[in-house]
């Protein structure tokens, strides 16, 4: 019997099962797909973490700072090219703007504007909805202190595929840049772009090159030297966008941390409800087993604990019928808190539906919202699945995931 089976393979996921493996637990994580991690920026979000924590239900009120700071320095451990300061960091989106963060790499931390110096916008051709003169411009603006100019370049295999009507993704290119070949490519451009702009007189200024779809060796575990070698000029990643190289390589990264601590794992395979009954007829509230379907067969798995971490709404984890008839936590069937009113009119506005999910006591065990009472003893929710919050005002999507999943890890 395992000593936790952990349901979900996001951010949340993840964290939970790497701390409880770091432990000495012996964790089964059961996935079904890949999570909201292929969205992720390559930044995590904090949010306001003080604030957030004195409003009440707010997943951030369940924790002590002590263990929001032992999250944060989880993630430091596992990736020690992530940083973080007391206050946020900036880095550039691919629009080229400036966007805040609370742990990201440090090759993706930007310089400071009271400096005078060049940005080179290194544009992969043929990058898809990447817009090299809006980035430029929005640069410039950024940076007022900074001059930018825009360089080209160009990969053979991706001239072939545009031929045939196809375009280059982030992820493809990022690909690309992890190879020798793509390290080669990149060390001469650079090379070219130094020689170019000592010829036309630059010795003093700060140069530093900026490639969108870069993602450099730190998600690596075997951390060849290809990925980590310098070139002859700085070079600055931008956070990702979908579909996120970043999220890609973090989640590979994960998946080979977890299982070199003797994790295992049933990818692929979904857990299904338990006997469709709100509240378990069962006094001692203890789950014994859980129904994993996987590869055409239904398998019923026996654990101590169970980490629910099956990402709300945007995870599959909450199922929404049509007009909302139905909405339904889909393994344990647990009871859910749903907002009355479902959304605003506004677009950007706060949305009451984000703070759909599963309420919880300090321990993340699930609460009956109708009674107050912990709905199953040895089940610890995480991540989206904890109602009360919104990672898209608040910002603080990866720190609420890493906290949860962590403290849960932490039970076991
Ligand atoms: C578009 C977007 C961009 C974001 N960008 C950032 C960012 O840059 N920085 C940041 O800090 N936060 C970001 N967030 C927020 C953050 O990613 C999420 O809050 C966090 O990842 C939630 O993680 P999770 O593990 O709870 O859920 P998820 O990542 O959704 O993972 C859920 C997992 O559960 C699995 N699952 C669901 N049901 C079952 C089942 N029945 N059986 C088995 N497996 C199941 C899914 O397949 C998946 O593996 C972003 C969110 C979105 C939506």
């Amino acid at each position: 019997m395992w000593d936790a089976i952990v349901v979900g393979g996001g951010l949340a996921g993840w964290t939970a099962g790497i701390r409880a493996a770091q432990r000495g637990k012996k964790v089964l994580i059961v996935a079904e797909g890949v999570g909201t991690l292929y969205y992720f920026s390559g930044i995590f979000d904090y949010g306001d973490v003080e604030g957030l924590r004195h409003l009440p239900k707010h997943p951030y009120s369940l924790f002590d700072a002590e263990m929001i700071e032992s999250g944060k320095q989880f993630v430091q451990e596992l990736c020690p090219d992530y940083l973080g300061k007391d206050k946020p960091l900036s880095a550039l989106t691919v629009l080229g703007t400036a966007r805040q963060g609370d742990l990201m790499p440090r090759s993706m931390i930007l310089p400071d504007r009271q400096e005078r110096g060049i940005f080179v916008l290194l544009v992969p051709e043929g990058l898809k909805d990447f817009f090299p003169e809006i980035a430029a411009s929005n640069m410039a603006q950024e940076f007022p202190g900074w001059e930018v100019k825009i360089k080209k370049v160009q990969v053979e295999i991706f001239r072939e595929w545009e031929q045939l009507g196809r375009s280059a993704s982030g992820v493809d290119y990022a690909a690309i840049w992890r190879t020798e070949e793509g390290q080669n490519l990149l060390a001469r451009e650079i090379e070219a772009i130094k020689s170019e702009l000592s010829a036309t007189g630059n010795k003093s200024e700060k140069i530093v090159v900026v490639l969108p779809s870069l993602v450099r060796e730190y998600f690596d575990a075997s951390r060849t030297k290809s990925h980590g070698r310098e070139f002859s000029l700085p070079i600055m990643e931008m956070s990702s966008f979908i579909p996120s190289p970043h999220g890609r390589y973090l989640a590979e990264y994960l998946k080979h941390r977890f299982t070199d601590l003797g994790g295992e794992l049933m990818l692929g395979a979904r857990a299904a409800s338990l006997q469709g009954e709100s509240v378990p007829d069962n006094p001692t509230k203890s789950c014994g087993e859980i129904i994993v379907h996987s590869m055409g067969k239904a398998v019923n798995l026996k654990a101590k604990k169970f980490i629910l971490a099956t990402g709300g709404l945007l995870g599959g984890g909450i199922k929404v019928g049509i007009e909302r008839q139905s909405i339904r936590e889909g393994v344990f069937n647990l009871p859910l808190y749903v907002p009355q009113e479902w959304s605003a009119s506004q677009f950007l506005a706060p949305q009451p539906f984000a703070q759909l999910g599963v309420e919880t006591e300090k321990g993340l065990r699930p609460l009956d919202p109708a009674t107050g009472q912990v709905v199953w003893d040895n089940v610890h929710v995480v991540g989206r699945m904890l109602a009360h919050w919104d990672p898209w005002t608040q910002r603080c999507g990866g720190g609420v995931a890493v906290t949860s999943g962590y403290a849960a890890a932490e039970m076991i």
